[in-house]
């Protein structure tokens, strides 16, 4: 059973005071938005007062990061069991890590293990540039991302996975359904052949990448795609609260 899931990702925006104000404006209708999973995922220096203010809510928070080691000198970064103290969820493997602090397919499995051992939910990200879309490698690339992060990990319950064409992040040019639904079924095949047919059947894939108020029901009408990762419009309070309440209406528990 596949419940739909909104993940809005602030990146780095919001002072602590900005994150209060924007939780308070959407805290209880999005508490009150059923039969979707409603993750947001604010700054970690956020992080703490967020979690205060949805205590007792429906809203799940998660983290954009992390580093891999548990403890030790490693000046300015966030350890796993930190976070596993603070959040259910964490985004690994975001083409922004990739592109501009040079993450690489190792990097990101390495980051996945270490989500795991603490028991934090990753979110692992997956997605081609647009050079790559344009020679037709999708598959190829997404294929090849999805087995260097998950390289030598057992299946785990809950793990979200989120194709996101970089060409799609931020541009306000977003794939079309068809096309994300096309690769998020390619996706899961790939689950299928690495693990079995009830991993491919469980895994939540979401698809991201200029997602608006305005495109939502495109997107979930589609069969494969289980949700969204939003960037911008999770800025917006209103934007968001349409956005998951768009995906109730629309895409009822698989
Ligand atoms: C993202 O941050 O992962 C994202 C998809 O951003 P945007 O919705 O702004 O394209």
């Amino acid at each position: 059973m596949r419940v739909p899931m909104i993940i809005g990702n602030w990146k780095m925006n919001t002072t602590v005071s900005e994150a209060t104000e924007l939780v308070n404006e959407m805290r209880q209708e999005l508490d009150q938005t059923g039969s979707v999973d409603k993750v947001i995922c604010p700054p970690f220096i956020s992080l703490t007062t967020v979690r205060e203010l949805i205590k007792g809510s429906s809203i799940k928070l998660g983290a954009q990061n992390l580093y891999f080691t548990e403890k030790g000198a490693y000046t300015g970064e966030i350890s796993p069991l930190m976070l596993a103290d603070l959040c259910q969820f964490v985004i690994i493997g975001h083409s922004e890590r990739r592109q501009y602090f040079n993450e690489t397919g190792e990097v990101t499995n390495k980051k996945m293990r270490a989500a795991l051992k603490v028991k934090l939910n990753p979110i692992l990200c997956v997605g081609e540039k647009l050079e790559e879309n344009e020679e037709g490698r999708t598959e190829e690339i997404v294929t090849e991302q999805l087995r260097t992060s998950l390289a030598g990990l057992d299946y785990l319950t809950g793990l979200i996975i989120a194709y996101e064409p970089i060409w799609a992040i931020g541009t306000g040019k977003a794939a079309t359904a068809e096309q994300a639904d096309e690769t998020i079924g390619l996706i899961r095949h790939n689950i299928f052949e690495l693990y079995n047919e009830r991993a491919a059947r469980d895994v939540r894939i979401l698809y991201g990448g200029s997602v608006t108020a305005a495109n939502t029901t495109e997107f979930m009408r589609q069969p494969e795609i289980d949700g969204a990762l939003v960037g911008g419009a999770s800025l917006r309070a209103s934007q968001f609260l349409s956005i998951v309440k768009q995906t109730a209406e629309t895409r009822r528990v698989r």
